[in-house]
């Protein structure tokens, strides 16, 4: 059995970001797609309700805890995970060593102009990273071929998919067939931060895990999403042992 623990369905590894990171490297190692989900507590208490996107979740073949819900989480079930595993993060791990590394990158997803702006941004910042393609989020359903012709005319070692929760993990889990990529990692709104659209919370807030209320601040129409963190803790007390360890 992997070393993982079941959050109301989905199973979420218990890694460090460290070995995350060593496990995306061991990834590149072989000639096969790799799926790299990020859920926090809002996508956990989405796939209760999408049987698809749970079943999607948990053929991940690495799945982080992105949020400090799901640390707690864990915490209530007994089976702490060690740390908070943003995909964000994750991301920012793999950037760092890419140049040296020499694996090449593609970045699909965002507003038209954003992940254009954030391959500019992340090339001055990682000097010699390999950044093979960009394709904004926002093509249509028959579009989605010659995206996907595109993405294999270059193959990229690693796809960063930004499509927003739920549908950039669907996309990938669809695709994977499809696509010649070794990694593909749903990592939602990370190609804004890298464009400089948005910003991710100063790190005081990250370590006392108060990114959420730094959000809140910023953006308050994000109110009624987060009514969902204290569900998921109610519901985590009341329902979380009834599922089983083993998936
Ligand atoms: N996005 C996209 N295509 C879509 C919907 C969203 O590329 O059809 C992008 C959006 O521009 C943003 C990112 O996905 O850069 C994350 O969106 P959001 O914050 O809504 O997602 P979540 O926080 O739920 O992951």
């Amino acid at each position: 059995m992997k070393d993982a623990i079941n959050i109301l369905g989905v199973r979420i590894d218990r890694l460090t970001l460290d070995q995350a990171e060593q496990k995306i490297w061991d990834f590149l190692n072989h000639d096969k797609l790799h799926m790299v989900f990020t859920p926090n507590s809002e996508m956990i208490m989405a796939a209760r309700e999408d049987e698809e996107l749970k079943w999607v979740l948990n053929e991940g073949d690495m799945n982080t805890a992105d949020g400090i819900g799901v640390v707690y989480a864990s915490r209530i079930l007994g089976k702490p995970l060690r740390e908070r595993v943003a995909g964000f993060d994750l991301a920012k791990r793999l950037l760092e060593q890419l140049p040296q590394k020499g694996y090449s990158l593609y970045l699909l997803g965002g507003a038209p102009g954003v992940a254009e702006t954030a391959k500019q941004k992340l090339e001055n910042q990682y000097p010699g990273i390999k950044i093979v393609g960009t394709q904004h989020g926002y093509f249509k359903k028959d579009e989605e071929e010659q995206v996907i012709r595109q993405i294999n005319e270059v193959a990229p070692d690693i796809l960063f998919v930004c499509l927003g929760m739920s549908k950039q993990e669907k996309w990938i889990y669809n695709n994977r067939d499809k696509l010649r990529a070794k990694v593909c990692m749903g990592i939602g709104g990370s190609l804004d931060v890298f464009a400089g659209k948005a910003k991710r919370a100063p790190g005081i807030y990250q370590k006392l895990g108060l990114e959420w209320f730094y959000r809140l601040i910023k953006e308050p129409k994000r109110y009624k999403r987060m009514l969902a963190l204290p569900k998921f803790a109610w519901t985590v007390i009341v329902e979380g042992r009834n599922y089983t360890w083993d998936k």
